[in-house]
């Protein structure tokens, strides 16, 4: 039996937590996941996700690139941006790491995502617990005296909240004031087959948002939309696909064929449409015992397909800063002075471009595309 570091609970089963699980068990730490949700699936919101390259080195840390990239669709450059009639625009070559041999870019749906890193966390022996979250946390000299909702009361040397960007975690770490900040745009979201000129992430620009294709596998992509939307304001369900529909009309090319061919009437239960909201904390993410990662301290907007590669990264640098430091206290400094600058990088550029495509008059001179690799070459530097 190896030897253990001491015990974690990670509240939230989502990407971050559930590579944060990895992380840990290869750090050799015993890790418990607790998932509100009631099984791996109903965790999974949303459709398809970008994996830009910095995503599959993280990836790759805890043993999981490998099985991203057989089950989804790798690229060979980062994107094209087209438009509004659909024609090419602008090259977006994308950035990568020399010597690593991993693609620019690999796309994948959710739900094989969270197959893989379920699948692994299992294999590393993390224990996973569906439909249980906590009622209390009690930080105290000798660990966390966790109240969770079956009743019982355990105690983790530390606990690390991954629980997005509702965390409930959030309050006993941070200020209760810091919460995320709506964009002002949400996206809608829905699964298409692919076309074969979306072999990168395609981009058209409109006059009221961005519309966006992602290829997740040989024979399937995603549309994206951001669009500019009231906060609060409803959509119902059924009406999703004419909202859409109405969006994309001033669009040719690429996206009126799309829009008249599969965003029908009887698709509108497949929409995701969520909201776009932001977050960046100050370091420190900790409070004694107690350490977020992902959404929970850092909210990213999808402009730059980053979120998800910044919450993997989160957890394969937590990982590290534990193995690396005697005092935890020490780990958890040395694990936000290495993670926020570049996660408050993607965040406020995803702001940048979110702002950009509500209003472009507003921002004569913005460069999308150049903002775009300018973060994308940041992101290789090595974590
Ligand atoms: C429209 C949209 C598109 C996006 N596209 C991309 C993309 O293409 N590429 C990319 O990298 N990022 C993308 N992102 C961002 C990405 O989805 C997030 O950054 C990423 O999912 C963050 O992971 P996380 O684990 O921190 O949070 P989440 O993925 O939200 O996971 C949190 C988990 O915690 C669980 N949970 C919540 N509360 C509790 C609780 N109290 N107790 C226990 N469990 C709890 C939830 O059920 C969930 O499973 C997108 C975001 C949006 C809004």
């Amino acid at each position: 039996m190896k030897r253990s570091r001491g015990s974690v609970l990670v509240v939230g089963g989502g990407i971050g937590g559930l590579s944060t699980a990895v992380a840990l068990r290869q750090a050799e730490y015993d890790v418990t996941v607790v998932e509100i949700r009631a099984d791996l699936h109903s965790s999974v919101a949303g459709v398809g996700i970008i994996q830009p390259v910095n995503a599959l080195r993280a990836l790759d840390a805890i043993g999981c690139a490998e099985a991203c990239l057989a089950a989804g669709y790798a690229t060979t450059a980062w994107g094209r941006m087209l438009d509004v009639e659909g024609n090419p625009l602008r090259e977006m070559p994308g950035a990568r790491i020399p010597g690593s041999g991993l693609p620019c870019m690999n796309g994948l749906s959710r739900p094989r995502l969270h197959h893989v890193l379920t699948d692994r966390a299992r294999e590393t022996g993390a224990v996973l617990e569906y439909g249980k979250t906590f009622h209390s946390l009690a930080d105290g000299p000798d660990g966390v005296a966790v109240a969770l909702t079956d009743g019982t009361t355990r105690t983790y040397d530390h606990v690390v909240g991954a629980d997005g960007v509702r965390s409930r975690t959030r309050p006993y770490v941070l200020a209760e004031e810091l919460k995320p900040v709506y964009l002002g745009q949400s996206a809608f979201r829905l699964d298409i087959p692919r076309e074969p000129e979306i072999d990168r992430i395609v981009l058209q620009h409109g006059p009221d948002g961005l519309v966006g294709y992602v290829p997740i596998g040989p024979d399937t992509a995603y549309l994206f939309l951001n669009v500019t939307w009231e906060e609060g304001r409803r959509l119902e369900q059924d009406k999703a696909a004419a909202e859409l529909r109405e969006r994309l009309a001033p669009f040719g090319g690429l996206t009126a064929r799309v829009r008249d061919t599969h965003v029908t009437d009887d698709r509108a239960r497949d929409i995701v449409f969520r909201p776009e909201e932001w977050l960046i904390a100050p370091a420190p993410w900790h409070r004694g015992r107690i350490v977020l990662v992902g959404d929970a301290v850092h909210a990213v907007t999808p402009h730059l397909g980053q979120g998800a590669a910044q919450a993997i990264e989160d957890g394969v640098v937590l990982a590290e800063c534990l193995a690396a430091h005697d005092a935890y206290e020490d780990a958890f400094r040395a694990y936000a002075d290495r993670r926020h600058d570049r996660c408050a990088l993607v965040v406020e550029s995803s702001v940048a471009i979110g702002a950009y495509e509500m209003d472009p008059s507003a921002h004569p001179g913005f460069d999308h595309a150049g903002l775009t690799q300018r973060v994308l070459e940041e992101m290789v530097r090595p974590l």
